[in-house]
């Protein structure tokens, strides 16, 4: 059916109703991909963790395999919306919604995660830091849908932030996901157009140097003003966070 004429897929749905309700989404011909049960699993494969493009949070926050290499995803899955969308919103439907304040994004990204998409003519893997061209905007085309997210072995600590209004049912003003281990990795939501990886900043942070990494990650970001926070504001906090994160993960 995706072949002949491309239809906007929907997962768990709380995205799309939302878009639909509000008017930014132009009301097209959906596929409900819910019902695709193989897609909803969690496994261990070949050494890397590949999470089914069905799973919701409430699944990665059950699977002991993502509790053993991915914390992280579990913190980031606790603070998604109340247990209602935790149970219907998906991790993949995160991923293609493409805002840059999806709290799995960070993680994904500091993981170092692939996307596997398919369509009917075949699969492709396309890593986290090149699925994001642009505000909103993925490498996905019309007819492919997200079928799993692989994460190989993550080395070293990981540790997770998100700063909203309140802990729960907010849009991030900032999100922020770290992995301090022989190559330290730094992630960043809600801070430019899409997801950042703060490379210069994990150089610094490679060499202990946190005074220079934090004024280096001044650098990398680039907030906005908007209507959930300042730009001065979101600078702050995330010079802040990356102290944190280098204080607790010590
Ligand atoms: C009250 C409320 C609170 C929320 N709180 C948070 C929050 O705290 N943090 C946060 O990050 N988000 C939050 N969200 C947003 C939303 O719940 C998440 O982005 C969720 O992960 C979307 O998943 P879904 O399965 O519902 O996606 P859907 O709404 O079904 O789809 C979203 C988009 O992704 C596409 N899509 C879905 N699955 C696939 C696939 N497998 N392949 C290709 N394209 C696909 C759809 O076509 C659509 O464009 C909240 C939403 C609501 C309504």
């Amino acid at each position: 059916m995706m072949r002949d004429e491309p239809r906007t897929p929907i997962a768990g749905a709380t995205d799309v109703y939302v878009g639909l309700n509000f008017g930014t989404l132009v009301p097209r011909r959906f596929i409900d991909i819910w019902g695709i049960s193989e897609l909803r699993r969690i496994d261990v494969r070949d050494g890397q963790l590949v999470i089914g493009g069905l799973t919701t949070y409430t699944d990665a926050i059950r699977s002991p395999h993502v509790a053993a290499r991915l914390p992280m995803l579990i913190d980031a899955a606790r603070q998604v919306g109340g247990p209602q969308i935790q149970n219907r919103g998906t991790i993949a439907g995160n991923i293609a919604n493409a805002s840059p304040a999806g709290d799995s994004l960070p993680v994904l990204l500091a993981a170092d995660a692939t996307v596997v998409v398919r369509n009917f003519a075949g699969e492709r893997r396309v890593p986290f830091s090149q699925f994001f061209t642009g505000y909103r905007a993925t490498a996905l085309r019309p007819d492919e849908l997200i079928v799993a997210i692989e994460v190989p072995p993550v080395q070293g600590r990981q540790w997770f932030r998100k700063v909203g209004t309140r802990a729960a049912q907010a849009i991030s003003k900032i999100v922020i996901a770290g992995v301090r281990g022989p190559a330290p990795r730094l992630a960043l939501g809600s801070v430019a157009p899409t997801v950042v990886r703060a490379r210069e900043t994990e150089r610094l942070l490679g060499m202990d140097a946190i005074d220079d990494a934090v004024a280096a990650l001044a650098a990398e970001i680039h907030p906005i003003d908007d209507l959930r926070s300042t730009a001065n504001y979101r600078q702050r906090v995330a010079m802040n966070l990356l102290r944190r994160f280098w204080r607790d993960t010590a």
